[in-house]
């Protein structure tokens, strides 16, 4: 399986991406997880992408698809990927295209997630994330079950810099304007699958398997 995870940010598609991952055994590759790592590395990369991230701006193409085609020629990449905030725009969607052709591989399936603005705000703004494993809560619809501690590994929850209202409002701008044409653009390819978003956590994962099942 060589899946996209398309939606605004905050549309759930880490959340799916983690439940996807988890059934079929299949690496998830979040380029926002990456650079946040790198960040948090202080390396040269985390060091250039923490100042488009924290104002609500892409990381420039190149530097992205450079680590997106690196990470693609890994091992465990051999049997199929979910790439989940990659491609963001139509430049990193023809750089994706091309180095899967490069290997003889193309993209099976484009999940698009769908969420209302106002949701998007409620969900970015509330949504916590555990410094050890990544598991992400939301304070109301998704909450910790001991306080700001992680329900797997215990470890210490926090907000992410991005999520607050002022970036908020930057990231949904800039997916408007540059991510937003990727839906036609996978719908030209006859790649896209919409699924709604706004029902609960497990319901979309039922909404999810039943796509992923039809397109198997
Ligand atoms: P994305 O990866 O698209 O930015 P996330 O998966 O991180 O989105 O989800 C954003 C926030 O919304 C998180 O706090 C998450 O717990 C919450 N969330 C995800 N899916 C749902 C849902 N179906 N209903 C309510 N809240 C959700
Ligand atoms: P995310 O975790 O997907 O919400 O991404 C957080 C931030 O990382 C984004 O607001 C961007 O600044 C950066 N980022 C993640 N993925 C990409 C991408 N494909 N292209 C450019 N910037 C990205």
């Amino acid at each position: 399986m060589n899946l996209v995870l398309l939606g605004a940010p905050g549309a759930g598609k880490g959340t799916q991406a983690k439940f996807i991952a988890k059934k079929y055994n299949t690496p998830h590759i979040s380029t926002g997880d990456m650079l946040r790592a790198a960040i948090a590395d202080k390396t040269m990369l985390g060091i250039k992408a923490k100042g488009y991230m924290d104002k609500g701006e892409l990381v420039p193409d190149e530097v992205v698809v450079g680590i997106v085609k690196e990470r693609l020629l890994e091992e465990d990449c051999k049997m199929g990927f979910i790439l989940d905030g990659f491609p963001r725009t139509v430049f990193q969607a023809d750089a994706l295209k091309k180095a899967l052709a490069g290997e003889g591989k193309k993209l099976g399936l484009v999940l698009n997630v769908e969420v209302s603005e106002d949701e998007l705000i409620k969900r970015l703004t509330g949504r916590r994330s555990c410094k050890e494993c990544g598991k992400v809560y939301h304070i109301i619809f998704n909450p910790p079950k001991n306080g700001d501690v992680c329900d797997v590994c215990g470890g210490e929850l926090y907000q992410r810099d991005d999520d607050t209202v002022e970036t908020v409002n930057n990231r949904l701008k800039v997916y408007r304007e540059q991510t937003l044409p990727l839906i036609d653009y996978y719908r030209k390819e006859g790649l896209l699958k919409n699924v709604d978003g706004v029902k609960p956590v497990a319901d979309v994962e039922r909404s999810v398997i039943a796509v992923l099942e039809e397109a198997r």
